[in-house]
């Protein structure tokens, strides 16, 4: 199976562009590093992609095989095993915290769609904590999550948000099904997939209803000086934060606001504002537990074989119709994805 160069993060460029003007040298250095370390892994990840999946292990499970990590603020990957499934909890609760996210995303997959673990072949889930000195991010690398410790007040500890785990596995979902290319529109529908599962991996730990959920991804990042809630809204994109040291959350809600950059692969944790709006409009639609309609259409959509890899917004918007009507008939659901696109500007002929 062929596989893309793609590099995760949960923290877009623009975030980081902005923290590394900062007059805080406790804010600014970081961030600067934290820019320097992704585009150096972003060139790696380029270099590797092509030698292959990660194998598929053994018989699938319907229990989780986590194993946790401890970086100690280095750049080596994995680091230090400080965690396997069946140990206690540790005295770390970084460690702890990202043990019940791996865990909480694998339940997710399972029991919402059946699917055992990111592959489907119940892939272990490994993740390194305390990744890189004040490294300002997370990310999937193809084959393990690693997370960063954040930057000094401005951004915590990324363990502490369920939905950005759920997040970063996601790709690895997508890697292994769909696989959109990491830019432009498909770039975006892989952002955005990443984050309507996400919010669904929380929302389905918490029992949530659709006018539940915050439809927040990376809620309590911030830290209490910044004026934002989150790094993005898939109620209400552009939203998610106004800060001086930030700035302003740039997600466009329809395609009359489409944001053309070369940055960021094309925009990619840009323009997810759109399908990211298609899906929550569907959803609130619908009402009840989100991944039980709404989330079965975009799941079978992504994970069907018949989206491409280069799909546009137009492509992932007729296949969620095709599929809306295949696994539901002619009713609410279809009803509410047509409405949705057509409101997010993507109208379905
Ligand atoms: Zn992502």
């Amino acid at each position: 199976m062929k596989t893309t160069a793609t590099f995760c993060t949960i923290v877009p460029p623009h975030i980081l562009d902005k923290l590394a003007q900062s007059e805080d040298p406790a804010v600014s250095e970081p961030a600067r590093r934290t820019l320097e370390r992704d585009a150096l892994l972003r060139t790696q990840r380029r270099i590797s992609a092509g030698r292959g999946e990660a194998a598929p292990a053994g018989t699938p499970s319907d229990r989780p095989q986590r194993t946790i990590y401890d970086a100690a603020q280095q750049d080596t990957l994995p680091g230090a095993k400080v965690h396997a499934e069946s140990d206690r909890p540790a005295k770390d609760q970084a460690v702890n915290r990202a043990h019940a996210g791996l865990g909480a995303t694998f339940d997710f997959y399972l029991k919402a769609y059946g699917r055992h673990s990111i592959d489907d072949c119940g892939l272990p889930l490994d993740a390194t904590v305390h990744y890189g000195d004040n490294y300002g991010n997370v990310f999937w690398n193809g084959e393990q999550m690693v997370l960063g410790d954040g930057i000094g007040k401005v951004l915590l500890d990324f363990t502490e948000s369920p939905e950005v785990i759920g997040h970063e596995l996601t790709h690895g979902v997508t890697q292994s099904t769909a696989n959109l290319e990491y830019f432009g529109q498909s770039g975006a529908l892989n952002e955005s997939v990443a984050d309507v599962f996400g919010s669904l991996v929380k929302q389905y730990a918490l029992g949530q209803t659709a006018d539940q959920a915050d439809w927040l991804i990376g809620a309590g990042l911030f830290g209490p000086a910044i004026r934002g809630v989150a790094l993005r809204s898939l109620k209400a994109p552009g939203t998610a934060y106004d800060d001086p040291q930030l700035g302003k959350d740039p997600q466009p809600t329809t395609m009359d606001d489409y944001v053309r950059t070369s940055r960021d692969s094309g925009g990619v944790h840009i323009n997810s504002g759109i399908p990211n709006h298609a899906f929550y409009l569907v959803a609130s639609a619908l009402g009840g537990h989100a991944w039980e309609q709404a989330g079965k259409i975009w799941y079978a959509t992504l994970t069907g074989g018949e989206l491409a890899a280069d799909a546009d917004f137009a492509d992932f918007a007729r296949l969620t119709a095709a599929t809306a009507r295949s696994l539901f008939g002619e009713g609410d659901e279809i009803q509410a994805v047509l409405k949705a696109w057509s409101m997010v500007g993507v109208p379905i002929a």
